[in-house]
């Protein structure tokens, strides 16, 4: 991927496509298509035909796909799964039409199933039942990675497919429905401390594990293995971080500089008891991530602080 090549990262306004977009520009890639606010609908075939057709990309990050926290996996299963069907089918199949020379597909550790052996090696993939909290999605990343999987049988097409672990950074998701731990606990932890209560309710019971990665460090794994990496087996891309809910939650309130008690609540679901990634293979290529836990959190308390609370004060004030 020489600094001219025409890069599309598809699904650029979430979490993992707004730090690949900054990423690129910062690496001195020059020509990046499609960025919002002119990403078309990747829901619309039409429009992604058409934006294939002009744009002409050689080079596919597919990052898209609406996806969001244990709530909103548990509400509305059916919009999460139609969304992520939709948007792999139209930009895989218009990658091919328009020879795309390579595409990396990034599915979900959300995937795997619920009780596979620990850390989580791609053989388990298809091996058992998915957490049923977010078996719609997973469903769908699933389908995504057996599309590119087929497409790489039926016609030689270079497509690879990555099962992150879970990301977190600028650019969250920070809303009551859709948010993740971290963002979901941040938000709630800076509104507990401006009001002054003495304690935080932390859903579920607080034992299950995840592993964590930085948003950048994401996007740079990305193009680590959009440069490195070619076959038909998936790639796992693990982070740093691998911590219970309790020590997230304590973490998080540190960093936000909430002092009252944490409280458990057992009556919300747990989810996945414990979600982390072999992540060997891509060792073994050379990659490792740059970012600790407590500055990827900083650095996202930071953002929430300057990009969400700001814009509410300011709709507030209208
Ligand atoms: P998951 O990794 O797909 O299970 O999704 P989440 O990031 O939404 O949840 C991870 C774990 O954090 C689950 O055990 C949740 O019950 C727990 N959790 C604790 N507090 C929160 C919160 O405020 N929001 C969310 N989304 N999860 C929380």
């Amino acid at each position: 991927m020489n600094p001219t090549a025409r890069i599309f990262v598809a699904g650029g306004e979430t979490l993992a496509g707004a730090a690949l977009l900054d990423l690129l520009h910062a690496a001195g890639y020059r020509n990046v298509v499609g960025a919002p606010p002119n990403e078309p609908d990747l829901t619309v075939a039409g429009q992604v035909e058409d934006f294939f057709g002009e744009a002409r990309p050689e080079y596919v990050f597919l990052v898209a796909g609406h996806s969001g926290g244990i709530r909103l996996n548990r509400e509305r299963p059916a919009e999460l799964m139609l969304n992520n069907l939709l948007v792999a089918a139209h930009v895989i199949q218009h990658a091919y039409n328009h020879g795309v020379a390579k595409l990396l597909y990034l599915a979900s550790s959300c995937a795997y199933p619920s009780h596979a052996p620990q850390p989580l090696r791609v053989e388990s993939l298809l091996t058992g039942p998915l957490e049923a909290t977010s078996a719609a999605y997973a469903m769908a990343k699933l389908a995504g990675w057996q599309l590119c999987e087929a497409y790489r049988r039926q016609y030689g097409a270079c497509f690879i497919t990555a099962f992150p672990t879970n990301p977190f950074g600028p650019h969250d998701d920070f809303s009551p429905e859709g948010a993740h731990v971290i963002p979901g606990l941040m938000r709630r932890a800076h509104a507990a401390k401006l009001r002054g209560q003495p304690e935080l309710t932390v859903w579920g019971t607080g034992t299950p594990r995840r592993e964590f990665v930085y948003s950048r460090d994401l996007a740079d794994a990305c193009l680590f293995v959009m440069r490195h990496y070619d076959g038909p087996e998936p790639i796992n891309l693990g982070g740093s971080a691998e911590l219970s809910i309790a020590a997230v939650a304590l973490a998080v309130a540190e960093v936000v500089g909430y002092r009252g008690r944490l409280r458990f609540d057992a009556g919300q679901p747990d989810g996945m008891p414990f979600k982390g990634l072999d992540s060997s293979r891509l060792r073994e290529l050379g990659w490792r991530p740059s970012t600790d836990f407590r500055t990827g959190l900083a650095e996202t308390y930071a953002w929430f602080l300057h990009h969400v609370v700001r814009e509410r004060l300011m709709t507030n004030a209208e």
